[in-house]
């Protein structure tokens, strides 16, 4: 790996071996007679939650899994968004259900998550889940973190043995990335807004994964030389003076902030390139890849459910009994 210039981990790279290969499943599922379904339910008007689940959404054209957007208004209910998840929990024709956050703040995040079946909890985000990946045991990962080993693994980058340090420790992302990597043998230390000296410790890390929100927050002093950094950040930048501290020289981001008056940046500061071994850049890294993972739990939801419903079928032949759940559907 050189050390100097950072190689990039190009995410969309990977994104599209990954949509292949989901393809091809969808294609054997096809040709059984099943397609995967899944459903979105978007609530509120969050102009970033609009764009994430229209890329969502056109994924799921791309590689023909049946996709239905459900948008709740603004001031729908707790009890409103829960009575919707039970209808999607019992139709046969959804194998995943994706509840985009963040919800409107008069709703119980918490709650409306831990209505979705456990089996279709496309997102990783249900404690029966969160319980299978800490004990590791199968079941549907987070998206993010789960892009994120892939990422490594097809970039051979060794994970058993190497020191990680993942910064920011939400449930979405710095959780399960810490316990993800445990699982792959790292040896794993997860900081937040309360650890100490946080630079002495992002300094120790091999591996540094990154989730805090804060735009270019994590600068050359953080990083040890040659260390892979991955950027989980996305930030969208519109003030000149924190454009100039963060992309002066930079003439393509310059030009990109002239025409649209706003630029994307990660967590980390983009000079980290001239210091680390691998970078992920902001955009065109983890982004690509979290799409990428949903449509692969998409798939594996289906298939576990598949394989699920067969056990119980043959289970019921085995004992003769002659209600037979549907295999799937027409
Ligand atoms: P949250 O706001 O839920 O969590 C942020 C975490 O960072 C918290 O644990 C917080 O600590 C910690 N933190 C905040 N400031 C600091 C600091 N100065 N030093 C150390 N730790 C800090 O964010 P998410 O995890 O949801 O998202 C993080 C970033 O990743 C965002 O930019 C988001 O847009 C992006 N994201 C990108 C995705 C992708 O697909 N690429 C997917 C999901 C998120 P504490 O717990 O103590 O408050």
């Amino acid at each position: 790996m050189p050390i100097g210039t950072a190689s990039i981990l190009d995410g969309s790279r990977i994104a599209s071996q990954i949509m292949q290969e989901v393809a091809e499943k969808v294609r054997r599922l096809a040709l059984a007679g099943h397609r995967p379904g899944l459903a979105v339910i978007l609530s509120g008007a969050d102009p970033a939650s609009q764009v994430y689940v229209r890329s969502k959404l056109k994924a799921c054209d791309e590689l023909g899994i049946h996709s239905e957007k459900f948008t709740p208004p603004e001031e729908a209910t707790t009890e409103d968004l829960l009575q919707l998840v039970e209808t999607l929990n019992v139709r046969d024709d959804i194998d995943a259900i994706l509840v985009q956050l963040p919800l409107p703040v008069h709703v119980d995040a918490k709650k409306v998550l831990l209505a979705v079946a456990p089996e279709k909890d496309v997102d990783g985000f249900h404690p029966v889940n969160i319980g299978n990946l800490v004990t590791q045991r199968p079941g549907l990962a987070p998206c993010t973190p789960a892009g994120i080993i892939e990422l490594l693994r097809r970039n051979q980058i060794e994970i058993a043995g190497q020191h990680a340090v993942v910064v920011g420790r939400s449930d979405i992302v710095g959780r399960p990335m810490a316990i993800l990597l445990l699982n792959h043998h790292a040896t794993v230390t997860v900081c937040h807004s309360q650890t100490r000296d946080l630079a002495a410790i992002t300094r120790l890390a091999d591996i540094l994964v990154v989730a805090i929100g804060r735009p270019a927050a994590i600068t050359q002093d953080f990083v040890k030389r040659g260390a892979t950094v991955i950027d989980v950040g996305i930030n969208r930048i519109t003030d000149r003076n924190l454009f100039e501290e963060i992309f002066a020289g930079d003439a393509a981001r310059e030009k990109t902030f002239r025409e649209k008056g706003s630029v994307l940046v990660g967590d980390v500061h983009p000079r980290v390139a001239e210091i680390a071994g691998a970078i992920t850049p902001v955009p065109g890294g983890v982004g690509l890849l979290t799409v990428a993972m949903l449509m692969a739990n998409t798939v594996a939801a289906t298939e576990m459910r598949l394989e699920k419903q067969g056990g119980e079928t043959s289970r019921m032949e085995k004992t003769g009994s002659q209600t037979k759940p549907r295999l799937g559907r027409t």
